[in-house]
């Protein structure tokens, strides 16, 4: 009986093995994962769960039962140290392993600041998993200083976390503005104002030169020479792809796991999907650190252990939370020439064009924006730039033109 192995109990992982039972696949299935807990899903740890407004449980992609329900063996708190894509094994411990088909689902890793400038003290985290959202969250008290360096998603949605629950928040981002590497100066900008608003203390061009502390982190200096107090660090500088184990095995990287568009690696019988995977998209090769991305691709890859011969045609959107702010995003912004702004009843959206070719949007508390401007684009469609300035016009009109 064929035997499915999938390595990395994640968002990926987690939808490909209920997609190939789905598909009405009946042999073997081993969902591995080097984390404790089932399978679950990672944007609330920096949003609703960080809060305290979400239980444990409903993080859970599934209940744990789902997994033996369905056949599927699923191994927690298990690392697997090494493949060898020529017998088709992989190794955990001492244990050696075999497969017909083989997942790699091992999504990324957090930066961290180096130990030199002081990233190993106590007190300085990363947000990637459970783990770090439950070894930060009891240092949320009023009052308490917080240090976020970085002024991506991540670290935006830990200020706002932050900022509700009363800490005296500094932001610091090296690059001239915050969200720089994702997003147009107008998306920037209303952010910034967003998190002023509540107090935060955004330093832009300012980049952390050392963290200070006997042993625990207590203070901060800035790139500007200045010296601040903090009782805890958050770091949000970015992730890479989890590539270690593929490269090893002399799987072949770009910028990722290097996926084709069915989603094979270069070693026969080994597939990748999410955010360690790196895929054909349009004329490129890009990498999408995103949920819909997981899960889609994942899916993709499952029908096609099956031998759907699908290729993945990715659909980008993402989202983040804010204070009373939901961003929506669709498509991908890369290589605009313009940004056209639209705004009315509290809702703010921005879209991108190169030349008369719509891009993506970025809309904020527009669900009716970010809708239309998903579709628009999936279906390769631009309307005239006139038409989305103008708050008055019909936005739904637009999709029947
Ligand atoms: C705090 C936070 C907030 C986010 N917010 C959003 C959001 O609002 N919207 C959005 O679209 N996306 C968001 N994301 C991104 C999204 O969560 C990821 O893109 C998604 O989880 C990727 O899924 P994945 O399965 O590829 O990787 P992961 O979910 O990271 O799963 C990979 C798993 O593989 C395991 N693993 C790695 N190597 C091995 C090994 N050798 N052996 C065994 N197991 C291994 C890891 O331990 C991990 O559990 C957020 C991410 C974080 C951390």
């Amino acid at each position: 009986m064929t035997h499915v192995v999938v390595i990395g109990a994640g968002q990926a992982g987690a939808s490909c093995v209920a997609k190939l039972r789905q598909q009405g696949f009946d042999g073997d299935i081993t969902l591995i994962g080097a984390e404790t807990q089932p399978p679950y899903q990672r944007p609330p740890l920096s949003k609703a769960y960080l809060l305290g407004e979400m239980a444990l449980e409903r993080l859970f992609l599934r209940p744990e039962s789902y997994y033996a329900e369905h056949g599927i063996a699923l191994r927690l708190g298990t690392q697997v140290k090494a493949l060898d894509t020529s017998v088709q094994t992989l190794r955990i411990g001492d244990e050696s392993l075999s497969y017909d088909e083989l997942v790699l689902t091992t999504g990324s890793v957090p930066r961290r600041l180096p130990a030199a400038i002081g990233g190993d003290l106590e007190g300085v985290f990363t947000m990637r998993d459970l783990q770090d959202a439950d070894a930060m969250a009891p240092r949320f008290q009023p009052g308490a200083k917080v240090l976020i360096v970085g002024g991506g998603y991540i670290g935006l949605e830990a200020a706002a976390v932050a900022a509700k629950k009363g800490l005296d928040v500094t932001l610091v981002e090296m690059a001239d503005r915050i969200l720089q590497r994702v997003a147009a100066p107008q998306t920037s900008d209303y952010f910034r104002a967003l998190h002023e608003g509540h107090g935060v203390k955004i330093l832009e061009g300012t980049g952390l030169a050392r963290l200070t502390g006997d042993g625990r982190v207590t203070g901060a200096e800035l790139s500007d020479g200045s010296e601040i107090a903090v009782d805890f660090v958050i770091v949000g500088v970015g992730i890479a792809p989890a590539t270690a184990l593929a490269e090893a095995a002399g799987i072949a990287l770009d910028n990722g796991v290097q996926v084709d568009a069915l989603g094979r690696t270069s070693a026969p019988c080994v597939w990748a999907a999410g955010d360690c995977a790196s895929f054909p998209y349009r004329d490129t090769r890009i990498r999408l650190e995103s949920v819909p991305n997981a899960i889609d691709q994942a899916e993709v890859v499952a029908e096609n252990i099956l031998g759907a011969g699908k290729d993945y045609e990715a659909k980008p959107w993402f989202w983040s939370d804010q204070y009373d702010v939901k961003l929506q995003i669709a498509g991908l912004n890369a290589g605009y020439t313009d940004v056209v702004a639209r705004g009315g009843d509290g809702a703010t959206s921005f879209w991108y064009y190169k030349g008369d070719t719509l891009l993506a949007v970025d809309a904020m508390n527009d669900p009716r924006g970010y809708m239309v401007g998903k579709r628009l684009i999936e279906s390769g469609k631009s309307p005239d730039k006139a038409q989305i300035a103008d708050p008055g016009s019909d936005l739904k009109a637009l999709l029947r033109g």
